[in-house]
């Protein structure tokens, strides 16, 4: 019997109304169950006064003294009784259990659990047991789960022993038997029981150990099972386009690649014209020219006879995606086409029949993109951010759909490799590692509220010699409404603060045409000022902007920060960010110091990740990075590490298909959907 398939209602004592409660935590299987760990023990080992610290927490066996006092306020009361033990005289203290002091008689043993204040000798108590009655913490360590709700600790704990007993000796071996070895790993059954129940902390940590390892390697067996199965299919669009071709449309830029870019060039079309599916992530600093990677990539795949799509986060980028690559091929009567959610009627219905029979070679828009009733008369390549990153699962739906495209993902965000190595590990991936020559740095600089006219004086002096400057609002958290009055205000302040030089808006609440226009007119330089809410944060390219200017900075991630500053730096002139922030905490100061000290994005990340904590990092499960049981990213990076190298040798091992050992593994990887039926049994 699979223990993942036995519900946890057979476990006795879990009726079916704490059936539905554990369900909130995720546990419906006895297997989901005893894989409820928990985060730490509290420690209910005997002690001996004579060796425990003042101000520890300490249980001990006593013997009592003489009878209680109790003195009560109101519904309140306090309770001290003398004891003895280790021929110390002690008092211990009770607050509001006065309900004990019947038990408490003169003679009888007692442990007690609780503080010990060794100069008073005096010891306040959190729990007691009465040895005449049989114990059931005391002189051991004890699980703590994280419970709620009905779900308290003592009937967690309970459950968890129970369902160990009722199914302990049926918990399998996942891993093979020399893994184990390799690492001197316990046995599964052995490390489920002791991580619940340990005799002792060095017991607990080696079973911690074993299911920290095993939750690891599991996660990347199916990452590498994934990317290995997928370089096996060969049924991925095998592009063929000369590199004649591809040559002509790179001289035809307005610029020479940098080395980093001409490499990844090269690893792009090496995917595309393998048989089997790229699945690659591109990742890059801002402004290393990813955009320029994508265009020849969609090229290539539009000359070997296909189309391709490309999905961005925001209309604003799309439609200057589509703008850019419009002039880009223009030459190469390569037609490009623009789908978001402000396209609709006619012009909708023209699009998409025209994409159904390969009119548009080139789609650009939102996510709506490959999801909805969109359908292509021969998808090969979809590039898409790092928003929109196709996990495992939604891959599998686009084959599904009969689209079986070349994958490239591109990440504004560069990411720590920790992160990178966990989130994106059945990718491929690709890094521009250098910027285009000639960029200057970024000057950063970090200045308090007060020094506002001093700001406005720096706009002014910029501006007056032809350059343009962005002002960013300051981010409201949850209402878009407030930030969009905050950009209004600052629209009108900075207007009478500029009469000479025209402003622009832009929010979030403007529509798509009305955005479109502020942009081309701040691309144009009709508007020398640009009032913005985090609209701008994606992507906007306008090189003869060289002045970021971030109001209240503290309220915005650094990640954020950074893609905001790469905003400028894009042209030939010095630029400037200059972040107004007061933050009052020194973590808050610490993340404003980290952007003066460093324009490289990956630096930043690194510090952010620092600073956060991986949970944090990227905010919410939109990121894909995994959520674990037991294992942490950043402390048990060293065990992902190795973990990942195991799970790629293993299935790049040809008798991980077919041997005995393995089975317990491959039947993993059905139940996670890596492996389709016809592979097992
Ligand atoms: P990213 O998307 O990585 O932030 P972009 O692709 O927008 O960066 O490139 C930033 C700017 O640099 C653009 O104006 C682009 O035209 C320019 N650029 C890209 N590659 C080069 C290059 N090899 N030499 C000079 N300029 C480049
Ligand atoms: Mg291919």
């Amino acid at each position: 019997m699979d223990l993942n398939e036995i519900p946890v209602r057979h476990v006795s004592g879990v009726s079916a109304p704490k059936a539905g409660e554990l369900h909130a935590f995720g546990i419906s299987t006895v297997n989901e169950l005893i894989e409820y760990y928990p985060y730490r023990y509290e420690d209910y080992r005997l002690r001996s006064l004579t060796e425990v610290k003042n101000g520890d927490k300490v249980t001990v066996q006593a013997k009592i003294m003489g009878i209680p006092v109790l003195q009560r306020y109101g519904r309140k009361s306090r309770m001290t009784c003398k004891m003895v033990a280790d021929d110390w005289m002690f008092t211990a203290t009770w607050f509001n259990r006065h309900f004990l002091r019947e038990q408490l008689i003169a003679g009888r043993d007692i442990i007690v659990t609780g503080k010990w204040d060794m100069r008073r000798s005096q010891l306040t108590v959190s729990e007691s047991e009465f040895p005449d009655k049989g114990t059931l913490r005391s002189g051991s360590l004890q699980p703590v789960y994280s419970v709620g709700g009905n779900i308290t600790q003592a009937w967690m704990r309970k459950t968890i022993g129970q369902a160990l007993l009722q199914y302990g000796e049926m918990i399998p071996e996942i891993l093979p038997g020399y893994l184990l070895r390799q690492y001197d790993l316990m046995p599964r059954r052995f490390a489920i029981q002791r991580i619940h129940q340990p005799q002792d902390n060095e017991e607990g940590q080696q079973a911690r150990k074993r299911m920290v390892y095993e939750e690891l390697f599991l996660f990347q067996l199916k990452l590498q099972a994934y990317r290995a199965m997928n370089h096996e299919r060969q049924d991925g669009v095998q592009h063929e386009v000369e590199n004649k071709t591809v040559r002509e449309f790179v001289r035809s830029l307005p610029f020479e690649l940098t080395d980093a870019q001409k490499k990844v060039e090269l690893e792009i079309l090496q995917d595309m014209r393998s048989p089997y599916c790229m699945n690659r992530l591109l990742q890059g600093d801002v402004g290393s020219g990813k955009t320029v990677i994508a265009a020849v990539a969609l090229f290539a795949a539009v000359k070997s006879g296909h189309q391709g799509a490309f999905m961005v986060p925001t209309e604003i980028l799309a439609e200057q995606h589509v703008r850019s690559l419009t002039k880009l091929f223009e030459p190469f009567d390569i037609s490009v086409g623009l789908l978001t959610g402000s396209v609709n009627g006619r012009k909708r219905k023209d699009l998409l029949a025209s994409l159904q029979m390969g009119l548009t070679d080139i789609v650009v828009g939102t996510h709506a993109l490959i999801q909805e009733d969109v359908f292509f008369r021969s998808l090969s390549l979809v590039i898409t951010d790092e928003q929109h990153r196709f996990g495992v699962n939604q891959r599998s739906i686009l084959r599904r759909k009969g689209f079986n495209p070349d994958v490239l993902t591109m990440t504004a965000t560069p990411i720590p490799r920790t992160l990178a190595i966990t989130a994106f590990g059945d990718m491929d991936v690709s890094t521009l590692s250098e910027r285009p020559k000639g960029r200057k740095p970024i000057s950063t600089y970090w200045v308090k509220h007060d020094m506002m006219d001093r700001v406005l004086g720096f706009i002014s002096r910029e501006i007056s010699q032809g350059r343009q400057a962005y002002v960013i609002c300051p981010l409201i958290e949850e209402s878009e409404k407030l930030d969009v009055q905050n950009a209004i205000d600052l629209f009108v302040s900075m207007s009478q603060a500029f009469p000479d030089f025209q402003v622009g808006l832009l929010h979030g609440r403007m529509t798509a045409a009305e955005k479109d226009e502020v942009m081309r007119a701040f691309y144009e330089n009709e508007v020398q000022l640009l009032v913005s809410t985090t609209v701008v944060e994606v992507g906007v390219d306008v090189p003869n902007a060289t002045l970021m200017i971030i109001m209240d900075a503290d309220r915005f991630g650094l990640s954020q920060l950074h893609q905001l500053r790469g905003r400028v730096g894009r042209g030939e002139h010095a630029s400037f960010c200059v972040l107004i922030a007061d933050p009052k905490s020194e973590i808050g100061q610490e993340r404003m110091k980290v952007m003066t000290d460093t324009d490289d994005g990956f630096e930043v990340s690194r510090r952010d990740l620092e600073l956060r904590g991986p949970g944090d990092f990227f905010g919410t499960k939109q990121s894909g990075v995994p959520e674990f049981r037991i294992a942490d990213m950043v402390s048990d990076f060293a065990v992902l590490e190795a973990a990942r190298d195991d799970a790629t040798r293993l299935v790049g091992d040809p008798s991980f298909w077919t041997s005995p050992e393995c089975e317990p593994l491959r039947r993993y990887l059905k139940r996670e959907e890596v492996l389709q039926g016809e592979l097992i049994d």
